[in-house]
Parts: structure tokens; C-alpha cells; sequence
């Protein structure tokens, strides 16, 4: 699962990305963090598996993690070609959400490049080239298809529904509010990967005094609510700068500071998560003297296709999944303490793992 960071230049992207990687480089589990510099693997903060660890005594624990990739070098004119453009909008198409970084900081020193801080002025512009580059995709789609909708009535209305789509983003609408009038269209427009029809949150960036207030009394923010609103985005007020620092702290140090700005969750933490809802995702735990770890599955995956997240053999030879609720097991004080009281509880194939679902499975080999 990957999350695309983009905006205009100069708003915090990188810094939002470098915090993002540095609190994630701690988790050395994942050799791969390095490999690609704008790729950051990120542990999903979950409460829950430390206790749980200690619960067991894991030796190791697991968090769960998403990928972020940074997206630089996105500015007017890209869907044109202009500065890389279009090679910046290809890496777009290939994340599962956006996060789109809106600058709402006042700075001279920080130069913006069309001359103002203009938080919806911005989002316009980024979104303008998500559309543009939308309307060539669907542009080809239709050369295709006009051809063979002569003779073929499925192609015929799959050519009404394009030139509808094209209509709607030519209104300057995003993909995602187009309303589909049934199911196959649904289909074929989630087959064309449309760069406006990802899910988008938008993280606005600001300076450390609005943290306290989630950026209440900055009425940029509020224009960006307003916004996010009307596409039935989520808005999440971070400050890169102050997130940067927070990365470089160990836990009891982060506390004392998070405490100092009267927060409970920094920004990053809050935005993990999101993005981790956005995408549709739960996590399941499994836990023992060697490893307690989270596995992180899509909302609605039953019990054997779960367990192919830790192997393909557990899948392949599902027998049982012994279920037990996290906050249930720590309740009991004991997994025999747990089965005692029923908790514990024997499911087959056709069941739908939950959050939070502490589960050991059964299975041939
Ligand atoms: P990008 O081009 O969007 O990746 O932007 P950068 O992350 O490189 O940030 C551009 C400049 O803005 C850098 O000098 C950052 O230090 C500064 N910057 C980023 N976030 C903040 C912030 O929250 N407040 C302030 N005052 N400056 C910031």
C-alpha cells in the first residue's frame, strides 16, 4: 500500500517525508527503507503491540507499515510536459492515495513560488494537472472506443460514460465526486486509474503557534476545510518543521515536548493512521515469546486469505483461526484465563477478521 506526498514546491513536502522516514528508519526490520531515496517505509503507531508484547514477553515486536513516496517536482504546466512533468504525474498513478501537502505557514525566508501564501489558489493549481493529465487518458480511451462502438453496444456505452467523465473533469471536478450510475461504470472508471479519482487527504501545513488549536484560528486552514469538505476529503493540520524535530526524540523526550505544544498525538502519528483508514485497512496481531506483530489486511478479508499475509502455506492449509479479542486477552490477565471465560473463540474459513483481532491459526502442512 503507498501514499503519494505531493504539492507545489516549496511547501513542506520533503521535510513532511524526511520526518515520516526518520521516525520509520528506527524500525530496522525493513532493509528496504533505504533502497530508494524517495520511498519511506512507515510504522503504523499502534498502541496495542507494545502492550501486548509485553503481555508475551515477544522478544520483538512488529509494527505494521505503509509506504510513502515522495513526489517532488510537481508545478503548473506538468500534465504540458513541463519540468518532468508528466513523469511525475506516471509516479502518481502508481500510489493507492494521495496526501497533498498545502502550505498555510507564513515565512519570508521560505519563498513560494507564484509569490503568496494562497492554500486553495495551490490546491487548484496541483489539482488543475491532476485533471489535465485525467482528460489525456480518457481523451485515448475514447479514439479507442469510438471505433468499435458502431457495432458493439457495450463499447457504445462505455463511449457515453467517457464523454460524460471528460465533460465532468472539463467542469474542473475531480474524478472521485463523479456520481456512476451503476456498478459496471463504476468498474470501468476504477479501471482507468484516474489520477483525480484516488482518495485524497490534505495535510496543511502551519506554523507551530496554530498546532494547539488544530489550526482553528488560521483561517487558511479553515478555506482548506472548507474545500476538502466539498470532496468529502479528510484534513489533517501538521507543522513539518516541528515534526522534523519531534522525529529526532526518543519517546520520553517526545511526551514532555508533545506536552509542551498541548498535543496529544503529533501531527505524523495522526496522518499515519488516517492514510491507514483511508485505505480501507485493519491490522491484525499475532503474538508469542519470539515476535509480536501487527499484519495488516484489507476491511472485510476472511480467516485463510489473513493468514496467506504471514504464508501461503497457512492459507493454503487453513484449518481454524483461534480468535481472541486484544483488549479482551489483556482484560483476562492469561490466555487460559481468556478460554475459560469462552473468549477464546474457534472460527473457519468464512470468517471476517477484525481490528484488533489477537488470532493463532491452525493448518496443514
Ligand atoms: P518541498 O519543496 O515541498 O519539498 O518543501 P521543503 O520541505 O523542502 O520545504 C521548503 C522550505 O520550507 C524549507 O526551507 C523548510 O525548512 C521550510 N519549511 C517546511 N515546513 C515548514 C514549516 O512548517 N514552517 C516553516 N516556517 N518552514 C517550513
Amino acid at each position: 500500500m503507498k501514499l503519494g506526498i505531493v504539492g507545489l514546491p516549496n511547501v513542506g513536502k520533503s521535510t513532511l517525508f524526511n520526518s515520516l522516514t526518520k521516525a520509520g528508519a528506527e524500525s530496522a526490520n525493513y532493509p528496504f527503507c533505504t533502497i530508494d531515496p524517495n520511498v519511506g517505509v512507515v510504522p503504523v503507531p499502534d498502541e496495542r503491540l507494545q502492550l501486548l508484547g509485553d503481555f508475551y514477553h515477544s522478544k520483538k515486536v512488529t509494527p505494521a507499515v505503509i509506504e510513502f513516496v515522495d513526489i517532488a517536482g510537481l508545478v503548473k504546466g506538468a500534465s504540458k510536459g513541463e519540468g518532468l512533468g508528466n513523469q511525475f504525474l506516471a509516479n502518481i498513478r502508481e500510489v493507492d492515495a494521495i496526501v497533498h501537502v498545502v502550505r498555510c505557514f507564513e515565512d519570508s525566508n521560505v519563498v513560494h513560488v507564484d509569490g503568496s501564501i494562497d492554500p486553495l489558489r495551490d490546491i487548484e493549481t496541483i489539482n488543475l494537472e491532476l485533471i489535465f493529465s485525467d482528460i489525456e487518458i480518457l481523451e485515448r480511451r475514447i479514439a479507442k472506443t469510438s471505433k468499435s462502438a458502431r457495432n458493439d453496444k457495450e463499447a457504445a456505452k462505455e463511449l457515453e460514460l467517457l464523454q460524460k467523465l471528460k465533460a465532468h473533469l472539463e467542469d474542473g471536478k475531480p474524478a472521485s465526486v463523479f456520481a456512476c450510475g451503476t456498478e459496471d461504470e463504476e468498474e470501468y472508471i476504477a479501471n482507468y486509474n484516474l489520477l483525480t479519482g484516488k482518495p485524497v487527504i490534505y495535510a496543511a501545513n502551519v506554523a507551530e503557534e496554530d498546532l494547539a488549536d488544530d489550526g482553528s484560528s488560521n483561517s487558511l486552514v479553515e478555506k482548506v476545510r472548507e474545500y476538502a469538505g466539498e470532496q468529502g476529503s479528510e484534513v489533517f493540520v501538521i507543522c513539518a518543521q516541528i515534526e522534523q524535530e519531534i522525529a529526532e526524540l526518543d519517546e520520553e523526550e517526545k511526551k514532555m515536548f508533545l506536552e509542551d505544544l498541548g498535543i496529544k498525538q503529533s501531527g505524523l502519528e495522526k496522518l499515519i493512521q488516517a492514510s491507514y483508514r483511508l485505505l480501507g485497512l485493519i491490522s491484525y496481531l499475532t503474538s508469542g515469546e519470539d515476535e509480536t506483530r501487527a499484519w495488516t489486511i484489507k476491511v472485510g478479508t476472511k480467516a485463510p486469505q489473513a493468514a496467506g499475509k504471514i504464508h501461503t502455506d497457512f492459507e493454503r492449509g487453513f484449518i481454524k483461526a483461534e480468535v481472541v479479542n486484544f483488549q479482551d486477552l489483556l482484560d483476562c490477565g492469561s490466555y487460559a484465563g481468556a478460554r475459560e471465560k469462552g473468549l477464546v473463540r474457534m472460527e473457519g474459513k468464512d470468517y471476517v477478521v477484525k481490528d484488533g483481532d489477537v488470532i493463532l491459526f491452525r493448518f496443514n502442512v
